[in-house]
């Protein structure tokens, strides 16, 4: 039998880049810092800094690997047969909720509502859903529940200073169950009745198809009274509330999405009896926004890693970030993305600003919800692919990227459920509702981006660009473009 000679070298590893880490992920965005500054939230750069600083980091990394890795597992009941309700759940995943929350990515404007503080945490929640996306879901939904708690000062009084709580271990997060099984746009069709039962209390019965982090201790939901649609609040600690399963998802495999039962849970009306989608809405509004700003993060997530590969591979010789087919592929997913943030922090100036943006916030939530979650998966399966197939190798990070990156155009109104919020008639919605999204991204770039910059959006985006990215039309300056998209 031949022996092996193990000292007998193979290969040198050679033209693989190096990690990307150590970077900080405000400092090098510059769309992202000039976006704070110019919506107001000048106070705000040190604290995302800080949290970039961290986000940019080995361990933030692993951390982020190792929850994806470790998957959530229900344990129904106890080894006695006894219901626990308990979702198993991987150190890291806490390990990156604890920083969201100690950050205040939860609660900041309704803490500090200063100028800016809207556009500061939708910062924060951008660079720290570069991280990982399936721990924003509950801190989106911690921070979207305070305006609709709001409708109700006795259950604001109660809930609102430990849903806003920076103290992970002594605060308290806030769910949102209204999906169910034979509809979730239309929540007006939902079966789930809610019975008076005496002293403001309403005993609830019925399920709901899609309930994510059922670990939170306080959900919204929704039920029939006489009335109608009604919006309750319940304690997740109450024993008729159980959790009939885990979803095996696509994407965000972090989170525990369940399925959940109602066995006569109790709860408590927020807002008016029978308006029940007019007070979760406004929960609803906010959660949008966080698709919006989410889908942006993953096209940033997505950006950097191609144009960190692209600068330390090379092929036929040459630096792929050299080679012009590859420039024009970069410089088109930069753009993109630019436009992305670009768009999202000022729309999160809208929150900051009350009444005076009423209209708009409302509209351009909708609008840019619709079309940047809509351009996020091509954005990503294009990013990933730069990476040739070190891009599809689960280690890489993009397959996450990719996977996670239909979810945030399903959720809070689906596709053409945001695009009819955005226009009517019905049949044109989404036309018009993409052209509206990208001509508002374009008046942006032009009044504030680098012109190599506004000038390529426009000239792919509303004239003679191509279909899938990498179509930049001639004469666009690429180099500037792919030299802003990292500054590291
Ligand atoms: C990972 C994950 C987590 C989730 N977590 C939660 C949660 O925590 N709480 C919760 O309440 N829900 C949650 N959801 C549910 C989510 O909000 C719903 O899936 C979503 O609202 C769509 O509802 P649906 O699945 O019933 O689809 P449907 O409402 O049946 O829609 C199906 C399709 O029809 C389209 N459509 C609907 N109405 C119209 C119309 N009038 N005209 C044209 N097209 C239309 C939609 O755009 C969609 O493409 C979660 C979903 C996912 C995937």
């Amino acid at each position: 039998m031949a022996v092996i000679d193990s000292t007998r070298s193979t290969h040198e590893v050679i033209n693989q880049p190096p990690p990307l880490e150590g970077h900080n992920l405000l400092d090098s965005d510059p769309s992202l810092l000039e976006a704070l500054e110019r919506e107001n939230a000048g106070w705000g750069i040190d604290r995302v800094r800080d949290t970039g600083a961290l986000a940019g980091t080995r361990e933030a990394r692993e951390h982020s690997q190792r929850s994806e890795r470790n998957e959530p597992v229900l344990r129904a009941h106890d080894r006695y047969g006894n219901r626990i309700d308990e979702v198993e759940l991987d150190p890291s995943w806490h390990w990156l909720l604890r920083e969201a929350i100690e950050r205040g990515i939860h609660s900041l404007p309704w803490t500090d509502p200063q100028p800016g503080a809207h556009v500061t945490r939708a910062a924060l929640m951008y660079v720290w859903s570069q991280v990982g996306a399936g721990v924003m879901c509950p801190v989106s939904m911690t921070y979207s529940a305070i305006p609709a708690l709001r409708t109700d000062s006795a259950i604001a009084g109660e809930w609102e200073p430990k849903l806003t709580s920076t103290d992970y271990d002594a605060g308290a997060l806030a769910g949102m169950a209204m999906t169910e099984k034979q509809g979730g746009s239309d929540i007006r069709a939902n079966t789930t009745r809610a019975e008076r039962v005496g002293d403001g209390l309403y005993e609830i019965t019925g399920h709901k198809w899609f309930c994510s982090y059922p670990d939170c201790d306080v959900f919204l939901t929704l039920a029939q009274t006489d009335a109608g649609v009604t919006c309750f609040v319940f304690e997740s600690s109450d024993p008729g509330f159980q959790v009939q399963r885990l979803k095996e998802k696509l994407g965000t495999r972090d989170l525990p999405s369940s399925e959940v039962e109602f066995r006569g849970v109790q709860a408590r009306i927020v807002g008016e009896e029978g308006r029940g989608v007019p007070t979760i809405i406004r929960m609803v509004n906010h959660t949008r926004l966080d698709c919006l700003l989410g889908s942006a993060a993953s096209m940033r997530a997505g950006l950097v890693q191609a144009v960190h590969h692209a600068r330390h591979r090379s092929a036929f010789g040459k630096l792929l970030a050299e080679q012009p087919a590859m420039q024009n592929v970069l410089a088109d997913l930069a753009i993109e993305s630019e436009a992305a943030t670009t768009v999202a922090m000022r729309i999160a100036r809208a929150y900051d600003e009350g009444d005076a943006e009423a209209s708009f916030r409302r509209f351009a939530t909708a609008v840019e919800k619709y079309w940047v979650c809509k351009r996020a998966p091509m954005h990503a399966a294009e990013a990933l692919e730069c990476l040739g197939g070190n891009g599809f190798v689960e280690e890489s990070g993009m397959p996450r990227i990719y996977r996670d990156s239909p979810l945030n155009s399903i959720w809070e109104g689906s596709g053409n459920v945001a695009a009819l919020a955005g226009e009517d008639p019905q049949w044109h919605a989404r036309r018009v509702v993409e052209d509206l999204g990208v001509a508002l991204q374009a008046s942006l770039l032009v009044r504030n981006a680098p012109s190599a910059v506004a000038d390529a959006f426009c000239a792919a985006r509303l004239g003679a660009g191509g279909r899938a990215f990498g179509t930049l039309p001639a004469g666009v300056d690429a180099e500037p473009i792919v030299d802003r998209a990292l500054a590291v």
